[in-house]
């Protein structure tokens, strides 16, 4: 896209390039918006989003042998290029809601108009950020157990954090595991009662209390143990474990919208349910960004559909919303 077209008003922008934004972006073309996607990057090329972090997918329906994370991304990039998406591999690094257009600014200096965005940044697992994890991720250090779950089965896999999601994926994971090891940093955990329970029935998962894992080891790309830090005495002690599942929170992309967009306690994004809408008119949500139980890339695909129909009625009651400038 030159830069004079990029520089005119557009109907549709989405900033996210996962199963959400681009989701979004095939409704939207679909419907002849036109629609803009400024989908990131990372390493010289488009980011995708957490499932190009991911190997196999075998929860997407429609596809009964299941399909590699970054090919299912690549499909939904080309399905929403087929129909006229024009993508800017770039990231945004400001974001004036409050104008009509909205005004976005990419890294590169290059001004984006909208008459209606739609905001599919995503979240990102949070890292313990200890030696051995960004080498070993995807060789045994996963956020997801319900998309790596199944390769771990009959082995020791490790569970770090406290919450719901840390009972969920350790619950999950006995399904395929030999023993599930949940490590939490206090001697208590944050999680629902029910949760808890149901976890501490269960057989194979036993509890490491008060520890934190200082270190990640492994042995040609592939975890072979964890070095374990007592909170209160600080005694470190090797841990073997052919697994590492995060499970302490995710961190919404939202810096970008922050005092202008509503957020909710954890940071984020806050839809008018059961819309895609915003607190700005003419601003949507979808995917990961807005969404802290499920975030699946089925719901997250859901939701973009959700959020390309929301702006497609926004832009039908106001035909009129930038009057003055050309439309691209
Ligand atoms: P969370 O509730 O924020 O729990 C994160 C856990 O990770 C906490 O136990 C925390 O320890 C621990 N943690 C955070 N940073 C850490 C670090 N750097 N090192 C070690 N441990 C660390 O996150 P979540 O479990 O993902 O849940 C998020 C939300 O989704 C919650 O509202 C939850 O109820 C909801 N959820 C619901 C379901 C369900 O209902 N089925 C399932 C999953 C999630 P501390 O406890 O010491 O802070």
């Amino acid at each position: 896209m030159s830069d004079a077209e990029m520089t005119q008003t557009h109907d549709v922008v989405i900033i996210g390039s996962g199963p959400a934004g681009l989701t979004a972006a095939v409704y939207a073309a679909r419907a002849n918006l036109e629609p803009i996607v400024i989908e990131g990057m990372v390493e010289g090329g488009p980011t995708g989003g957490q499932l190009t972090l991911t190997t196999e997918v075998e929860n997407y329906p429609g596809f009964p042998e299941g399909i590699m994370g970054p090919q299912l991304i690549m499909d939904m990039r080309a399905q929403a290029e087929r129909f006229g998406t024009r993508f800017v591999t770039e990231d945004v690094v400001k974001a004036d809601l409050e104008t009509k257009p909205v005004r976005l600014e990419t890294a590169s200096g290059k001004e984006i108009f909208a008459n209606s965005l739609i905001i599919a940044t995503g979240a990102k697992p949070r890292r313990l950020e200890v030696p051995g994890e960004d080498e070993l991720w995807g060789g045994g250090v996963s956020a997801c157990a319900t998309c790596d779950g199944f390769f771990f089965k009959d082995k020791h896999v490790v569970v770090v954090g406290g919450g719901d999601s840390a009972m969920e994926e350790a619950t999950f994971l006995t399904k395929f595991a030999s023993k599930v090891s949940v490590v939490h940093r206090r001697s208590e955990l944050r999680a629902s009662k029910i949760m808890q329970e149901r976890a501490f029935k269960n057989d194979k998962i036993e509890f490491i209390w008060n520890a934190t894992i200082s270190e990640i080891k492994g042995d040609n790309g592939q975890v072979t143990s964890v070095v374990l830090e007592d909170t209160e005495s600080g005694d470190t002690r090797d841990f073997a474990a052919e697994g590492v599942f995060l499970a302490i929170g995710h961190i919404p992309n939202t810096w970008l919208f922050e005092g202008q967009l509503d957020l909710d306690d954890e940071g984020y994004l806050l839809v008018d349910e059961p819309t895609t809408r915003t607190n700005v008119p003419g601003v949507f949500a979808c995917g990961d960004v807005m969404d802290h139980i499920y975030r699946q890339a089925v719901t997250a695909a859901g939701t973009g559909c959700m959020a390309a129909i929301d702006a497609e009625r926004y832009l039908a009651e106001h035909t009129d919303a930038a009057p003055d400038m050309p439309r691209g």
